[in-house]
């Protein structure tokens, strides 16, 4: 290993070895997943940074885990003992903006908001939202095809990215898809790559799909008796109107929200839900929709008011951080058909009074998208085992459902083990071979994703 190490300073400039520097980059935001030791953290600078570490990693069989800005919830980017932890968030430029053809070129460390801040000077939108997106990196949204709060109607990361530039396990450099709004030529080696997890290569450089921003915004807050009404009001509002974001919040998520951020949410209620609304026609929706969530026995508020919406959005925003504050925390992130959210809250509910622990439930409710969150005391070794079993038992209640144990964050290390049984032996064993194939020698974040 001396020998890899001495090639590896070698070959690039930024290379730390020192453990106390490196436990910075051992760990993602999931705090309950694995995490090992790695022999080196490099920092690449560009494109020949990578090709170098991936060429001698896979000489040398040593594991790469590549890291974006580390705000994952699926431990898949924590360190595995004895790999290289490849950070890839210093790549961090713009490289072009074309209005004409709404497309921005990134390299994968730009972080979502500035991309869609630097789309903004031109009129343009990045859409793709995740909480997280002041933090996060384009690299990591597409690694992990993340989501966020408008893909009810805007869709996910993968609706957005045309063409990608990764280096593979093989230390070759593919150039996938093309910059045309259409392209059918081959195998779609673009949205393979997406939501591949660091497993497949490490994406140096995206084409991403920017869209005219929208005029007028509405949002509406309604506070329900139960999380059963309010849901029942999302699959309402489903059937006539075309909201940008539609958030659910439980009683226990609103009083974690109200102990961070002072924002007085109404804790009585059984749940609140945010919807907002965008386009010229945002405030007759909005008006709609309070109509709709009254008739349901909401209490309901709508505004106009950009800032103020914002201001509501930023409660949601809040939900995971403000859990957090009363313990540790396992996050699920299961997703079910819109149709079947009243059979999943009633999972929850009564999975959380078997095993005795506190779930704070939020979400996307508009794509079926929970957060079920266990909140415990990780000192307390009865807490922890009834909130692993709590977490399983919502991930096993999504997939007798028909659901997905993973509607955005990724499989990471967390639920690695559930995919077979969510996509069934032929499907899991073609996704192994498939990655035999972009990575012969196994390198890339193995375990993790599938
Ligand atoms: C408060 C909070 C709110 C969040 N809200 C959301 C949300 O609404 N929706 C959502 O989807 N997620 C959300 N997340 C999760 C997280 O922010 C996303 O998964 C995000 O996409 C991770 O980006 P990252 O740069 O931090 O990636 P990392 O955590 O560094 O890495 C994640 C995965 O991507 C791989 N990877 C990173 N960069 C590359 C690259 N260039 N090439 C190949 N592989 C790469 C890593 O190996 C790893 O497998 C939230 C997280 C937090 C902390």
């Amino acid at each position: 290993m001396n020998d890899f190490l001495e090639r590896l300073v070698a070959a690039v400039p930024t290379v730390t070895t020192d453990p106390d520097a490196m436990e910075a980059y051992r760990r993602d935001q999931c705090l309950l997943a694995e995490a090992g030791r790695p022999l080196a953290v490099v920092k690449a600078a560009g494109v020949d940074d990578v090709v170098a570490v991936v060429n001698l990693c896979r000489e040398y069989a040593v594991p790469l885990v590549t890291r974006g800005t580390g705000t994952g919830l699926a431990g898949a980017a924590n360190a595995l003992d004895g790999c290289v932890v490849l950070v890839v968030g210093g790549m961090d430029r713009i490289l072009e903006i074309d209005e004409v053809a709404r497309i921005a070129r990134v390299e994968p460390g730009v972080i979502n908001a500035d991309l869609d801040r630097a789309a903004a000077e031109h009129g343009l939108w990045y859409v793709p939202d995740p909480g997280s997106r002041a933090i996060c990196s384009i690299g990591g949204n597409i690694a992990t095809n993340a989501g966020g709060m408008c893909c009810a109607k805007y869709g996910v990361t993968r609706d957005h990215v045309l063409a990608l530039t990764a280096v593979l396990g093989t230390g070759e450099v593919v150039r996938t898809g093309t910059t045309t709004r259409k392209n059918v030529a081959g195998l779609d080696l673009t949205h393979l790559l997406i939501g591949s997890e660091g497993t497949l290569g490490v994406v140096v450089e995206a084409t991403v799909r920017l869209r005219p921003r929208p005029q007028g915004l509405a949002t509406v807050a309604a506070t329900f008796p139960t999380v059963q009404a309010a849901v029942d009001m999302v699959l309402e509002l489903g059937k006539e109107l075309d909201a940008a974001a539609t958030e659910l919040m439980d009683r226990t998520t609103v009083k974690a929200v109200n102990a961070l951020t002072r924002m007085g949410l109404d804790e009585e209620a059984g749940a609140v839900l945010l919807a907002q609304f965008d386009g010229a026609d945002a405030a007759r929706q909005a008006a709609r929709c309070a109509e709709i969530a009254e008739a349901k026995g909401a209490e309901a508020f709508a505004t106009d008011d950009p800032d103020e919406g914002s201001a509501l959005m930023e409660a949601r925003r809040a939900a995971l951080p403000a859990l957090e504050r009363m313990g540790a925390t396992l996050l699920d992130d299961v997703c079910v058909g819109t149709h079947q959210l009243p059979e999943l809250i009633d999972a929850i509910e009564a999975i959380a009074a078997e095993h005795g622990v506190t779930i704070g439930t939020f979400g996307h409710a508009a794509d079926g998208n929970l957060h079920p969150t266990v909140v415990f005391d990780p000192a307390d070794d009865g807490q922890r085992d009834a909130a692993g079993r709590a977490f399983d038992a919502i991930l096993t209640a999504a997939l007798a459902m028909g659901g997905t144990v993973t509607g955005e964050h990724g499989v990471g290390s967390l639920k690695a083990p559930y995919v077979e049984r969510q996509v069934g032996d032929v499907a899991s064993s073609l996704m192994h071979r498939v990655k035999a194939v972009f990575d012969p020698a196994g390198i890339l974040n193995p375990g993790r994703g599938y």
